[in-house]
């Protein structure tokens, strides 16, 4: 119902002799209207009211941004997922009503449907077995893309069939996280996201990323620079944060002040509350040499706009992480105008740039920019310098889903691909069976497809 052949509004209906589901339910934040934002949700074969239940993978909201949309109608049956996943999703969906009532463009439900959905959450550990209806068992398997998110496994009527949902996933290990899960107990079938499908998507290891991350950082700050870092608050700005803070600690980096601002800091907070969910080398480094990355002194939380103003006033050289992640608006923004005519100072993109964003086009090269100053829209120039690093991402690049598809055990007889742009999806889809000789399908949105 939503995400083929699109990244967005991810939302798939699964149909079984005697239940049915929706796995996923998003919102596409970058849609320009209704059409294009929400999953379709008015066809025929779905109503609200004999839905057995609905599994998230994780928190983005192109994956959750609509669930209380399903509640705000009427439904009243439970949402599976993770703790962190609920906890984090809880947080952005919060923001997501704020943002949309500040730009006076309301969404269909309100902050009680949050809270509603929230009451249904019923919270599942990786590996746990629960059956969800009466012909469907689910178990989630990390995905490793975010803190809590998985891969949702479907065992059907009494084993019958074996569907795997990846949802987003990272085929390598992050500072953050495990890789995610290669071996079930059985697929027949399975649906893969394909972001990265493209044979051109093929991106630096994370060691080569954090080497350039750090140059970067270390030149301007030599200068008398500020960095900004464009973030997404979940995901991308912890594993920043953890290479910030190890590179300073061993004095490798200045000892300058880390500045996070935007929702960074409670993102943060939920990763800290769930140990038990990230990476093994983290976690030990938590509980046993008792050292949290994520409480260090270095980092800085801004609340006020006094304080963004003497960080941007000060001569200080610094690094400031701030959401939007695309300077779509929020504090990044803020900060880019007052740092960018200065040729001391750097900004560097960590993470994917959509077309027509800002951050799209000062990654292009632009000398110039408009830009809101004061109620006036002036010509700002862009004499900082700009950085793009690849390989901080939280998806497969190609290599990855290819090789993912390598080492996965028992292979499923069925790929459907979703979860990326038309060409991508398709280019992925053909390379598996190519490659793999196992069937694949890139189904359009609304396309309905029998499993067995
Ligand atoms: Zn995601
Ligand atoms: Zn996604």
């Amino acid at each position: 119902m939503g995400g083929f052949r699109e990244v967005g509004r991810s939302c798939l209906f699964l149909q079984t002799p005697n239940s049915k589901v929706i796995l996923d339910c998003g919102v596409n934040v970058a849609g320009v209207d209704d059409k294009t934002s929400y999953p379709y949700l008015n066809v025929p074969e779905f109503n609200l009211h004999d839905l057995d239940a609905v599994i998230v993978t994780h928190a983005h909201l192109d994956h959750t941004g609509f669930v209380p949309y399903l509640y705000h109608y009427g439904y009243e049956g439970p949402t599976y997922c993770t703790t962190p996943t609920r906890d984090l999703m809880t947080l952005l969906q919060q923001d997501h009503i704020d943002i949309s009532h500040r730009e006076d463009n309301p969404l269909p439900f309100n902050i009680k449907d949050v809270k509603e959905s929230i009451n249904k959450t019923i919270c599942l550990d990786y590996g746990e077995v629960t059956d969800i209806s009466p012909d469907i068992r689910l178990t989630l398997h990390n995905a490793g893309h975010i803190v809590g998110s998985a891969m949702a496994h479907l065992h059907i009527g009494d084993g019958k069939h074996n569907f795997v949902y990846t949802g987003d996933f990272k085929n390598e290990k992050s500072r953050l996280l495990e890789p995610s899960v290669t071996r079930f107990p059985r697929i027949e079938s399975m649906v893969m996201e394909s972001t990265y499908g493209g044979h051109e998507d093929v991106t630096p290891t994370r060691n080569t990323a954090e080497k350039e991350l750090i140059k970067t950082i270390y030149s301007t700050l030599n200068r008398g620079g500020k960095v900004l870092i464009p973030v997404f608050a979940v995901g991308r700005a912890q594993e920043i944060m953890i290479v910030l803070e190890e590179y300073i600690n061993h004095g490798i980096l200045k000892d300058v002040p880390v500045y996070l601002d935007g929702m960074i800091w409670e993102a943060t907070a939920i990763h800290t509350a769930h140990p038990e969910y990230l990476s093994n080398d983290l976690r030990d480094q938590i509980f046993h040499v008792g050292k949290n990355p994520f409480i260090s002194e270095v980092f800085k939380k801004v609340t006020n706009p006094e304080q963004r103003r003497d960080i941007i006033e000060s001569d200080e050289p610094c690094v400031i992480l701030s959401t939007s992640g695309m300077l779509t608006g929020g504090n990044s923004v803020e900060y880019f105008k007052n740092i960018c005519e200065d040729e001391k100072n750097t900004i560097i993109f960590v993470g994917y740039q959509s077309e027509g964003s800002l951050g799209r086009r000062i990654q292009k090269g632009w000398e110039e920019v408009p830009m809101d100053d004061d109620g006036v829209t002036r010509l700002y120039h862009i004499n900082l310098e700009v950085t793009t690093i690849d390989g901080f991402s939280g998806h497969s690049d190609r290599k990855q889903l290819m090789e993912y598809v390598r080492r996965l055990s028992p292979k499923p007889d069925k790929i459907l691909v979703c979860h990326g742009d038309a060409y991508k999806a398709l280019d992925l889809a053909s390379s598996i069976y190519r490659s793999y000789k196992i069937e694949t399908k890139t189904p359009m949105n609304l396309e309905t497809t029998r499993l067995q």
